[in-house]
């Protein structure tokens, strides 16, 4: 019998629901787009089932940092911006894109946070452009302390522990392994991608169907393939 993957870990609450929901969608043929906007969703409302944290719109210290995505989640945004902004602002989001990009090739994520390399979503209010479709990672990740970022992003080589909540962080990391892993059982492991430059890529023109016929269309923004984070989520397995 083959052993399918589980990404390490405790195998349970919204993890295992999350893995058999997304596993469904997809035998049912839910585009990737609408299966990631279903999970941001479902981590939302997880999210406001907890304390509620210190970060609101507007507050964007922690944008200044790598953001990895999975090609779903590209989608869903890519999709999102293209249905919500006006063909001038696209034009300028897409000329950010690929100004941030390059400046971000070759970094790593440490050298990206202490160069403090603001993401292209970013606006002049410090407000999220694509707020309603931004990334898993960036709806889970969050503060109990504003000050704290706040800190952080000014000195941004000081070692300070970003207060969080220790049962949303559990609950909206299980979702997002329960997600990922919906996939893997659908012989689909998801490789992840530097934010800006995979936006960049699929801004421009929808390249969900190349990528659901097998292409690898968000190839030049990957940052790990699927093998790799499967090593990093179950060290020893
Ligand atoms: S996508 Fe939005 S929330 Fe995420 S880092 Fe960029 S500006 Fe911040």
């Amino acid at each position: 019998m083959k052993l399918l993957p589980i990404y390490g870990g405790i195998d349970a609450g919204v993890r295992p629901v999350a893995r058999e929901q997304v596993h469904a969608a997809i035998g049912l043929g839910m585009r990737p787009s609408e299966i990631a906007r279903q999970i941001g969703r479902a981590l939302d409302d997880l999210a406001a089932r907890c304390a509620p944290p210190a970060c609101t719109r507007g507050c964007g210290w922690c944008c200044h940092q790598r953001v990895d995505v999975t090609a779903p989640e590209v989608f869903a945004l890519s999709n999102h911006l293209r249905e919500t902004l006006d063909r001038d602002a696209l034009a300028a989001l897409h000329a950010r894109l690929g100004a941030t990009a390059s400046a971000l090739a070759g970094l790593t994520s440490r050298e990206h946070h202490l160069q403090r390399v603001r993401c292209a979503l970013l606006d002049d209010a410090m407000g999220c452009i694509g707020y309603e479709a931004r990334p898993l990672g960036c709806r889970r990740g969050h503060s109990l302390d504003a000050e704290v970022c706040r800190a952080v992003y000014d000195e941004p080589s000081r070692a300070v522990q970003v207060p969080a909540d220790a049962t949303l962080s559990w609950n909206t990391g299980a979702l997002i392994l329960g997600f990922r892993e919906g996939y893997a059982h659908r012989e689909r492991a998801l490789d992840t991608y530097e934010l800006n430059a995979a936006l960049a890529l699929a801004l421009a023109v929808d390249l969900e169907p190349r990528w659901l016929a097998g292409e690898d269309v968000l190839g030049p923004a990957r940052t790990h393939d699927a093998a790799e984070i499967a090593r990093l989520l179950n060290p020893g397995g």
